[in-house]
C-alpha cells in the first residue's frame, strides 16, 4: 500500500500501543505465562452460554432497545438495590454499555468540555487520560503514594478549583489492588458538596473485595450518588472480558447527556448476551461468590511466593498483585518485565505505564486470575529467581 500522501497530524502524539497488548503478545510470543493482561484463564459457566444459546434460537438478534434490554437494566438496579441501597430508575438511569471502557469513553465524551479540569488518582488506569485529551480537557493528577497507595484528601483539594468539571474515581483500584473506605468516601462527598462536579467512578472490580471488607460504591451515599455515574463490566464478574458488557448507573440528568453520545457512540449492545446475562444475575451467589473465588487465588499465589525475593505489596481487591523486586536488581521496571518474560517465563505489567512520563517505581503487577495449575507454575519459576 502506497503511503498516505500527508503528514498525518495526531490527536494522541503521546500514545502508542497499550502495555496490556505489548506485554500479551510478548508473552505469546515466548510461550511464557501471562500474568500480565487482567482475563481469567480458565473459562466461563456453561449455564451462561446456555442462556446466550436459548436467546440465539429463540430469536433475540435484533437491535437491543438504546439503553440495553429491559430484564438486564431490572436486574442490575435490582443488584445495586440490593448491595448499596440505592434506587436507579430502569427506564432512566441505567444503560448497557459495550464493557466499561466504551461506557468511560462516552461519559467524559458526554461531559467533559474543552479545557475542563478532570482529577484522576495517578497510577492511573490507562484508558482516561486519552479520553480527557481528546475533548480538550486537562488532567490533573493525585497521587497515590506506595506501598498503601492511599488519596491524599488535602492534595486532592488543592487539585480542585473553579475549572473542575469531574473527578475519576476507581475502587477497587487497577493497577494497585487498593480499596477505598468508607472515610476516602465521605472526604470524596465534603469535596464536592455544593460543587457542579461529576464523579465518575470505575466501579468494574466491585466483586473482587478480600478480607471481609465492603465495597464502598458511590451509589451508597446519596450526596455522590446524585453527582456521579457508576460503571461496572460483566467482563471481572462472570469470568468473560472478551464479552465487553458492561453498564453505567446514574441520576436522570447526567444519564441524558451519555445516551446522546452512546447511541451514536454504539447506539446498543449485543442482544442475546444482554438476555443471557439477565437470566444470569437472577442468582446472586454468583458475583457474591466472587471475592471468595478470588481470595482464595491471592492468598495460593502470595503463599507461593512467600519464600521468593519479591516484595508484595498488600492486595485487598481486584484480581491483581503489586510487587517490588529491589532484591533481585535494579532495571527499570518495563526491561525487568521484558526479561522476566523471555527469561523466566512469566510476564507481567511494569507498573510505570500507569504514570505520566512513565515515573518507575521498581514495581510490577501481577494477574492471578488464573487457574491453580497457572499459578503453582508461574510461582516455581519466579521463585528460582
Ligand atoms: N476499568 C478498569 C479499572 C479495568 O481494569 C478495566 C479492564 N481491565 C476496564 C475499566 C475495562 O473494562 P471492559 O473490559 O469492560 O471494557
Ligand atoms: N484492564 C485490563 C488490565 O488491566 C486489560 C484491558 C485491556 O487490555 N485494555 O490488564
Amino acid at each position: 500500500m502506497p503511503n498516505f500522501p500527508a503528514t498525518v497530524e495526531s490527536r494522541l502524539p503521546a500514545v502508542g500501543t497499550t502495555i496490556f497488548t505489548v506485554m500479551s503478545a510478548l508473552a505469546h510470543e515466548c510461550g511464557a505465562i501471562n500474568l500480565s493482561q487482567g482475563y481469567p484463564d480458565f473459562n466461563a459457566d456453561d449455564e451462561l452460554f446456555e442462556r446466550v444459546a436459548h436467546w440465539m434460537r429463540a430469536g433475540a438478534n435484533q437491535y437491543a432497545p438504546m439503553a440495553g434490554v429491559p430484564p438486564l437494566r431490572r436486574a442490575i438496579a435490582a443488584k445495586i438495590e440490593a448491595l448499596y441501597a440505592a434506587c436507579y430508575d430502569v427506564e432512566h438511569e441505567i444503560t448497557v454499555t459495550a464493557g466499561a471502557t466504551q461506557a468511560l469513553f462516552t461519559a467524559i465524551t458526554a461531559l467533559v468540555r474543552p479545557g475542563d479540569e478532570v482529577v484522576v488518582f495517578e497510577p492511573v488506569y490507562d484508558s482516561y487520560v486519552p479520553a480527557i485529551a481528546l475533548q480538550g480537557g486537562v488532567v490533573r493528577r493525585a497521587r497515590l503514594r506506595a506501598p498503601d497507595y492511599r488519596p491524599d484528601w488535602a492534595e486532592v483539594a488543592g487539585l480542585i478549583g473553579p475549572r473542575t468539571r469531574m473527578i475519576i474515581v476507581n475502587t477497587p483500584h487497577n493497577p494497585t489492588a487498593t480499596i477505598w473506605s468508607g472515610e476516602d468516601m465521605d472526604a470524596l462527598a465534603r469535596l464536592t458538596d455544593g460543587s457542579a462536579i461529576v464523579v465518575l467512578a470505575d466501579e468494574v472490580y466491585e466483586h473482587i473485595v478480600f478480607d471481609g471488607v465492603r465495597h464502598e460504591s458511590v451509589a451508597r451515599r446519596p450526596a455522590l450518588a446524585r453527582r456521579s455515574l457508576v460503571v461496572s463490566s460483566f467482563g471481572k464478574t462472570y469470568h468473560v472480558t472478551g464479552w465487553k458488557v458492561g453498564y453505567v448507573a446514574g441520576p436522570r440528568q447526567l444519564m441524558e447527556e451519555f445516551r446522546k453520545v452512546h447511541q451514536f457512540n454504539v447506539f446498543t449492545v449485543n442482544t442475546p448476551v444482554q438476555l443471557a446475562l439477565a437470566d444470569y444475575m437472577g442468582d446472586a451467589s454468583r458475583h457474591l461468590g466472587l471475592s471468595a473465588f478470588y481470595q482464595a487465588k491471592r492468598d495460593r499465589f502470595r503463599a507461593a511466593l512467600a519464600g521468593s525475593r519479591f516484595e508484595l505489596l498488600p492486595s485487598r481487591g481486584t484480581y491483581f498483585q503489586l510487587a517490588r523486586y529491589r532484591e533481585i536488581g535494579d532495571l527499570p521496571d518495563r526491561e525487568f518485565v521484558d526479561r522476566l518474560t523471555r527469561e523466566v517465563g512469566v510476564a507481567a505489567i511494569p507498573v510505570s505505564a500507569f504514570f505520566e512520563g512513565g515515573r518507575d517505581e521498581r514495581v510490577i503487577r501481577f494477574c492471578f486470575a488464573k487457574s491453580e495449575a497457572t499459578l503453582d507454575e508461574a510461582c516455581a519459576r519466579l521463585r528460582a529467581l
